[in-house]
């Protein structure tokens, strides 16, 4: 059973990241911001509060996210572990999080800091490109997909975000900074490993991979 969770400012390759974690590990990949875009999508009442939030850089509150993730994370598809993408992002959901995991009898999360400087990320936010079905990210300058504007999997329309212009991504700099920076703090004496993020996505990986290779040969089914 593995839990994973990855951090890295906006733009770091989290997402990326995450697809490959997937493939290697077959764990349910969680990314918080894509679980609020899908409320703010069907218009429920956490999307109403989140939107106007999400749409200014800023942190949803956390007993918002905090019970949004419990839900998640209590699904079937997480019974054998889960990779959570954006999460925690405040002192306060790590210390929830430790709670419900240890609730739930699950191990304590290996953490992977994907660590790139605030000058590169912002570059590549903006050439930033999602699709809406499977959520893969391309980057319209260094992962451009097959086709212009389209998924390479699944022909989904790839969309820009929202919040990924210049100056909603200089706010969530300035919030990673300020507010998710001190949580690497908590995890700094757990099982903590650092990546350098400035590389290629394959390299990166390839780090990323060697790390939890090491892990799930000690790790019980
Ligand atoms: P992301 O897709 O991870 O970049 O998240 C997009 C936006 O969703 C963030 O800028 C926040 O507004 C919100 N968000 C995602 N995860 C969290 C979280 N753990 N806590 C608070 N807000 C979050």
């Amino acid at each position: 059973m593995l839990v994973i969770l990855l951090f890295g400012p906006p733009g770091s390759g989290k997402g990326t990241q995450a697809c490959e974690i997937v493939g290697l590990t077959k764990i349910t990949a969680i990314s918080t911001g894509d679980l609020l875009r899908g409320e703010m999508k069907a218009g429920t009442e956490l999307g109403r509060k989140a939107q106007d939030i999400m749409n200014a850089g800023g942190l949803v509150p956390d007993e918002l996210v905090n019970a949004m993730l419990v839900s998640r994370i209590s699904r079937s598809d997480c019974r054998d572990g889960f990779l959570l993408d954006g999460y925690p992002r405040t002192v306060e959901q790590a210390r929830y999080l430790d709670r419900v995991l240890a609730r739930m009898g699950m191990p304590s999360p290996i953490v992977i800091h994907i660590d790139v400087p605030p000058e590169v990320v912002v570059g590549r936010i903006t050439a930033r490109r999602q699709c809406p079905v499977c959520n893969r990210i391309y980057n319209a300058l260094y992962q451009p997909p097959k086709v212009e504007g389209v998924c390479d999997f699944d022909d989904g329309r790839l969309f820009t975000r929202k919040d990924d212009n210049e100056v909603t991504v200089r706010e969530r700099m300035k919030n990673y900074e300020t507010i998710t920076n001190p949580v690497l703090d908590h995890y700094r004496n757990a099982n903590y490993h650092r990546v350098d993020g400035t590389r290629a996505p394959e390299v990166v990986f390839e780090e990323v991979a060697g790390v939890l290779q090491g892990e799930m040969a000690y790790t019980p089914e």
